[in-house]
């Protein structure tokens, strides 16, 4: 496609950010808006797998990404009670080589923070929230909330799990609570005592799970993320404050190992998690969609990111090389749809590293080489 294309992403998000270097980087004509008013260093941990990794070494960007994370020395996987470890995958110069690239802990502002200097700074305009678009033959107007208006030839929507541009395209529909809520806390290390605990583990039980995990390589915090179900979500905040209490409540009968983090957890905070059914139609005329926007997913495979991370990737592959819209977007949804189905029904099953685990197909994956499905 020619270059001097105007390409608006909307959302600066793990997707629009990977979206706008990747396009930045083959010569388009892009801006990416941002409903904030600049980066923060919000949310919890995150884990980016060697599929991620590798393809955001592209952007320059993978020294300074494990500079602030942490490369774990292994994933655990224990039963709740017995604390038996029903598996474990190593982190080793092994498994670096074999996957492409490393396994990586961080924090998520540190992620984001990482991600914007791949991008130039001129290219993000924040404070401007998406309100609505009107598509016309030639090109797509954005209206913002801060009153300001636009035009592109292509408009990528990043924005989110409540994307607006999902709505345009999708019409309105409604998240699906998934009955469970997330329990999260991040406080320092020390308050263990020099308890130690392994850099990673994932404590399975029968209905709930549980992972503490370092997101440095310095491990002086450690971020627990407790899933726990949970009939419905009232509550028009996104997310509610909770004791420590009711956290080592939730998790009465586990193993002591465990016990004896959550004893010492602070400042917790509960999260609903939502979902939608998968859905095939990704693109219409001159929008389409990428990450949650188009696929919000479960976190127990922790792949939500890594899955807007490689659309974004593709997607700027295929606007690059094929020779028109329709054909680029078209070669998108077919060199996407498959894996990132398989991903969300996994991530349903909750089955990831459960006991052992496949995982070539997911960690080797290398959406930089990877053939484009082209009809
Ligand atoms: C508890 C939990 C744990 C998780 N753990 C992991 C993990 O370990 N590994 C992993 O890969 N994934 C994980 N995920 C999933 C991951 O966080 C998401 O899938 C990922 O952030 C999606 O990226 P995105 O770019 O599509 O959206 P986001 O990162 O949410 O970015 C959307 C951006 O759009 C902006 N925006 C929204 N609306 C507008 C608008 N109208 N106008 C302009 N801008 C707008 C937002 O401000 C935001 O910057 C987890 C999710 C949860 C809930």
């Amino acid at each position: 496609m020619d270059k001097k294309t105007r390409i608006a992403v909307v959302g600066a998000g793990i997707g629009g950010l990977t979206a706008a270097g990747f396009l930045q980087r083959a010569g388009f004509n892009v801006m990416l808006y941002e409903q904030a008013r600049a980066f923060s260093r919000l949310g919890a941990g995150i884990t980016l797998s060697a599929n991620v990794t590798k393809a955001l070494r592209r952007l320059g960007i993978e020294d300074a990404l494990v500079a602030a994370g942490i490369k774990p020395r292994s994933y655990v996987s224990r039963t709740w009670d017995t604390g038996e470890i029903v598996y474990e995958l190593v982190f080793d110069a092994q498994s670096e080589t074999r996957f492409g690239g490393p396994y990586l802990g961080i924090h998520r502002g540190d992620l984001h923070a990482v991600l914007a200097q791949a991008v130039r700074r001129e290219i993000v305009a924040f404070d401007h929230r998406l309100a609505h678009l009107e598509e016309t033959r030639s090109a797509v107007r954005l209206i913002f909330d801060n009153g300001r208006s636009t035009e592109a030839d292509v408009v990528i929507g990043a924005d989110g799990i409540r994307s607006k541009v999902r709505e345009y395209l999708l019409g309105t529909e409604p998240l699906r609570f998934i009955g469970a809520v997330a329990y999260r806390s991040i406080f320092p290390t020390k308050r263990l005592n020099g308890f130690a605990i392994p850099d990673c583990t994932k404590w399975w039980g029968r209905d709930r799970h549980i992972l503490p995990y370092f997101m440095r390589s310095t491990r002086d915090e450690v971020y627990v993320i407790g899933v726990v179900p949970q009939r419905a979500w009232e509550s028009q905040d996104a997310s509610g404050q909770a004791s420590r209490e009711e956290f080592i409540g939730l998790f009465d009968g586990f193993h002591p190992d465990l016990l004896r983090v959550l004893e010492v957890a602070d400042d917790v905070t509960v999260w609903p998690i939502f979902d939608r059914e998968r859905n095939d139609k990704w693109s219409g005329g001159r929008v389409v969609l990428l990450g949650d926007a188009c696929h919000p997913m479960r976190p127990f495979m922790g792949a939500g990111g890594a899955m807007a991370v490689e659309d974004a990737v593709i997607l700027s592959r295929c606007l690059s090389e094929c020779t028109d819209l329709a054909e680029a977007f078209r070669a998108y949804e077919a060199t996407r749809i498959a894996r990132v189905a398989e991903t969300q029904r996994i991530s349903v099953e909750n089955s990831w590293m459960a006991g052992p685990t496949e995982t070539d197909w997911y960690y080797c994956y290398d959406v930089c080489t990877a053939p484009l499905a082209r009809s």
